[in-house]
């Protein structure tokens, strides 16, 4: 559809043969590193570790490059990003029906979008890889009950960090140890995934021209259905005149509105997962126009080649100075707002990778520190060795970092509907100040800084019932509103690049309160399935898009 994106070509040959060397010694394994997970066996880690990075990686560099394209629109107000899913993917969630919802779901908030929007929309799925999870304790306190008396303990155990770490259920809690084998499950688990992803996107189930295949019939609310019947019914009338006058772009080869794209994401939280899955790509050529990526060995002959040349650019091997580093576990990774420290390992990594990466921004984030976080993963010129003139302090030495490039970064908006007012403002006036304004994309992440416990306990007669963590509906909308607001009223040199939500296509699911459908706080226990934070259903989703679709059409 798209062709790779010409900034493909634009950073220094220096860089290059840095992102070699790089490679051969990735710096990040220096640095802090937020989250780190305590494995029994170090030994067990590294050969799980090596049998990944002898893996083919999950997406293409082609489609990364693509994705790359197309978030180049999102930031210059051509296109509108639709990032969805899980706050947490479990392996079971790995099956046919589960994975349709999501893209179904997706594939209609984006078709409401469009209408009304009318800008093509980029849909990114918390998927096919959404499993780890930054903790702010390592440790969690559970509750027993013995089944004779009926008394109840307190237990500490270590805290669930992921189906790709350790296990969700506390019974017994030695399956709350890391275990190294689940890293190569969440690999062989993201695989099926995207795979199921791709063979329905294949066989027609993105074709415009039959929306109505994408179930909307579960949705209890008359008002929502009736409304999205006449955004189909409008949009099956332009199909038709377009057939009519010859225009269809759904026929023939050149067929646009049959398929689409869907990319995959999740938080780049796993260094060393990612690492095994990060992998030099050779850069396209008028004579060698693929874009492959090395074997293992290869990879290392090249990394040696770019030391023997001096990580300085003046290597004079080809094959050193065509390379990039590509995270192929997903399309597109994020920082997470407990992982984003400037010196820490993460943003080193973050900063050596091709993909396009986005960063959450909570309230403890400062302005200064923003664009200095932007500085480095999206700098104006792309640093060569990184050589100590180059940097000052807190700079990435030794690292290679790639130059400013329009859609490189999601910055995603997270300050809850009580601080955006106060705190967006301040942020929005850095970014405008600085050299980043007009190559960022600004999300709204509506869900992170909304989070709050049920004020009504749970009705459980279990003992161990904890209250249940929720978010308001109104919260959601009400940080949405203001989101778009401030852009569109102060900050005329910015853009509304999309949002990013946590939600869910199954059916029956009641973890956030209000919405279309009325849930109320204390009906949240009837469909309550997350293991994580709690997630729009169906109906709220598909209102956030309504919402929107309406805000835009205005
Ligand atoms: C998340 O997106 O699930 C998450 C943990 O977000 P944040 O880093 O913004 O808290
Ligand atoms: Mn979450």
């Amino acid at each position: 559809m798209a062709t790779p994106s010409p900034a493909a070509s634009s950073s220094s040959t220096a860089g290059v043969a840095a992102a070699a060397a790089y490679h051969a010694n990735p710096t990040w394994r220096q640095k802090h590193q937020a989250q780190q997970v305590d494995y029994p066996s170090q030994q067990a880690v590294d050969s799980v570790l090596q049998r990944i990075g002898k893996l083919p990686g999950l997406v293409s560099p082609y489609e990364v490059d693509r994705l790359r394209t197309q978030l180049a629109a999102v930031a210059e107000g051509k296109a509108f990003l639709l990032q969805t899913g899980d706050c947490a993917e479990l392996f079971d969630y790995c099956n046919p029906e589960q994975i349709q919802a999501k893209l179904k779901l997706s594939l209609l908030m984006s078709l409401i979008l469009i209408w009304g929007a009318r800008k093509p929309v980029v849909r990114i799925g918390r998927i096919a890889g959404q499993y780890a999870k930054p903790r702010s304790k390592p440790t969690e306190t559970i509750v027993r009950v013995d089944p004779q008396t009926g008394n109840t303990t307190k237990e500490e155990i270590i805290s669930f960090r992921g189906d790709n770490i350790n296990a969700f259920s506390p019974d017994p809690p030695s399956g709350r140890i890391p275990d190294p084998e689940r890293l190569l499950q969440a690999y062989f688990h993201s695989a099926a995934t995207v795979n199921h992803i791709r063979s329905e996107l294949s066989s027609g189930l993105a074709d415009l021209h039959a929306p109505r295949q994408w179930s909307f019939q579960h949705v209890q609310s008359r008002a929502l259905q009736d409304e999205f019947e006449s955004v189909v019914d409008s949009l099956t009338d332009a199909l038709d005149f377009m057939r009519t006058i010859g225009a269809d772009p759904g026929v023939g080869n050149n067929n646009v509105l049959n398929s689409v794209d869907y990319f995959i994401s999740h938080e780049g939280l796993a260094l060393d997962y990612e690492e095994a899955l990060t992998r030099l790509v050779r850069r396209p050529t008028p004579s060698n126009p693929s874009r492959s990526t090395f074997s293992h060995e290869a990879a290392a002959a090249a990394a040696a080649a770019a030391a023997a040349g001096g990580a300085d650019g003046s290597s004079q091997s080809n094959e050193v100075e065509a390379v990039d580093r590509y995270a192929l576990s997903a399309h597109t990774v994020w920082l997470g707002d407990r992982t984003r420290q400037l010196d820490g390992a993460h943003m080193d990594y973050f900063a050596s990778i091709r993909n396009p990466v986005g960063i959450k921004v909570g309230p403890s984030m400062k302005p200064q520190e923003l664009i200095e976080i932007l500085d480095i993963l999206n700098p104006d010129v792309p640093l060569s060795s990184g050589s100590d003139e180059e940097g000052g302090e807190g700079s990435h030495n030794g690292t290679v970092r790639y130059g400013k490039e329009k859609g490189r970064v999601m910055v995603i908006i997270r300050l809850g509907a009580s601080k955006v007012a106060s705190l967006l403002p301040p942020l929005l006036s850095a970014i405008a100040a600085s050299s980043h304004y007009d190559s960022i994309i600004l999300l709204c992440d509506p869900m992170h800084g909304n989070t709050q416990t049920s004020p009504y306990p749970p009705t459980s007669t279990d003992p161990s019932a904890q209250p249940l963590k929720t978010r308001s509906f109104g919260d959601i909308i009400s940080e949405i509103l203001h989101f778009l607001d401030i852009i569109s009223t102060d900050f005329p040199t910015l853009r509304v690049g999309g949002v990013h939500l946590e939600l869910t296509g199954d059916k029956d699911v009641t973890e956030c309160f209000g919405g279309s459908m009325r849930l109320r706080p204390e009906d949240l226990e009837r469909g309550y399935k997350s293991h994580c934070d709690p997630r729009l259903n169906f109906e709220q989703s598909l209102d956030v898009a309504f919402l929107l679709s309406h805000y835009f059409r205005k």
